[in-house]
């Protein structure tokens, strides 16, 4: 059914979309890390590692991974994946992070700061996004962060917890990254709030850091945010189409549009636009959407080619958008980050289906090939596997191009040599 390891990356695909039922041998509190869903709209399954050390987390609690055709079963106490009878592979679950129930020395349980995601410790450290706060809400519709706010997440956490936490997290973990969140804040001071927190994790443990906050209208504070440490920043747009950007993110479209306003004439603000009309071709952008394409823009020039990221969600708006969001990232020399939609179970968009994994298979072909194209770099940080995420280099067993001398010159420049030997030999160079 699948040629693994070398089609673990559709393999992925197929368990977002289609999620897996857990049998009742297994015993996953037991086994392997708690569901959480402590940040981020879309996260809320089990972290499971497939063949070729591609990890994946697969929704089990929604309604439609009830009836998906994936089982997971625990066999003489081997984890293993099936499709109604037949053994697709053996699994390996992450082990349980008992540390999760240490405390930092202000009496905050360290799983209640962060949570593992894939092999990096995310955190969403601070007040919930502003756009839960409206009346009437502006959250953005797929988005779970107002519901696990203060029950599967502390409400407050210090820098000195969140430092705490990280390098208990380096300690029981091997994590080399962590990455931080955070939602809407007035008065554009989402990276007000960030930068102390990035600034004392750098200092404290080295460590790699990311950032994904929404994007500022005074650009001065990316140079701010570099100079703290941050090492990587990604922009969560999620969606290239105009229509549904509005549709969707109610929020991010009248708040940022409203700063689209006031930033009329802006040259990056231009560029951006113009760039974004030669991708979308038949309409014109969302003046929400330039706000995050402008910083996204500055943030190459501060950061150069790689460590920037546009995120967009799979799922929610027709294929040939999200590979126009590919294309568009590309020719800016940033990495595009796809998020596959889940019917989150309590969000607006809960009773909605999950996408059909071939339909958006161009969508991850596309997200391979745009980075051997604009030859961007990727896959260079050590020990960084992404289980709500594809890496890129998962998306090149949806890719029938080879690329030939340029896509392996690729290979060889971009991807550190530990991963190239893994890739080369799970896609069994081609
Ligand atoms: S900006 Fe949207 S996706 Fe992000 S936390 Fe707020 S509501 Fe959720």
């Amino acid at each position: 059914m699948f040629d693994l390891p070398r089609e673990a990356g559709k393999l992925k695909l197929e368990l977002f979309c289609q999620g897996a039922r857990v049998h009742q041998n297994c015993r996953l509190e037991e086994d392997t890390r708690p569901i959480k869903r402590t940040r981020g709209g879309l996260g809320s399954g089990l972290d499971l590692i497939l063949p070729g050390n591609v990890w994946v987390n697969v929704p089990i609690e929604e309604p439609f991974a009830k009836q998906s055709p994936f089982v997971i079963d625990r066999v003489a106490g081997k984890y293993s994946l099936w499709h109604e009878a037949q053994l697709i592979c053996q699994l390996k679950l992450p082990s349980r992070p008992r540390w999760y129930d240490e405390t930092t020395s202000s009496g905050k349980r360290l799983g209640d700061i962060g949570v593992m995601q894939g092999t990096y410790f995310a955190i969403y450290p601070s007040d919930l996004c502003g756009f839960w706060k409206t009346e009437p809400k502006q959250s953005c519709r797929f988005c779970s962060v107002g519901i696990c706010y203060g029950k599967t997440e502390s409400e407050e956490k210090s820098v000195q917890d969140v430092v705490e936490a990280v390098k208990a997290a380096r300690r029981f973990e091997k994590i080399t990254f962590v990455h931080f969140n955070t939602g809407f804040y007035e008065n554009d001071s989402s990276l007000d709030m960030i930068i102390p927190y990035v600034e004392e994790v750098k200092k404290e443990t080295g460590l790699l850091v990311g950032v994904q906050c929404p994007p500022a209208a005074d650009l001065s504070k990316y140079d701010r945010l570099k100079a703290a440490g941050a090492d990587h920043v990604s922009f969560c747009f999620e969606l290239f189409d105009p229509e549904r950007f509005q549709e969707i993110c109610p929020g991010k479209a009248e708040t940022f549009g409203k700063a689209a306003e006031k930033l009329a004439g802006d040259p990056l603000l231009e560029q951006a636009k113009t760039l974004a009309v030669k991708h979308l071709g038949d309409t014109q952008p969302q003046p929400g959407q330039l706000i995050f394409y402008r910083a996204l823009l500055y943030c190459r020039k501060l950061w150069g080619k790689g460590p920037v990221a546009g995120e967009i969600i799979a799922g929610l708006e027709p294929p040939e958008r999200s590979i126009q969001a590919i294309d568009f990232l590309g020719s800016c020399g940033a990495v595009a980050t796809v998020c596959v939609f889940r019917p989150c179970i309590g969000t607006n968009l809960e009773h909605e289906s999950p996408p059909n994994a071939g339909e958006l298979s161009p969508v991850f072909a596309r997200q391979w090939e745009a980075v051997v194209r604009h030859n961007i770099p990727t896959g260079i940080a050590p020990n960084i596997r992404t289980a709500m995420v594809h890496l890129q280099e998962e998306g090149r067993c949806f890719s029938s191009r080879s690329f030939g001398w340029r896509g392996f010159i690729y290979l060889l420049k971009r991807v550190s040599l530990k991963a190239l030997f893994r890739l080369l030999i799970a896609t069994r160079i081609r």
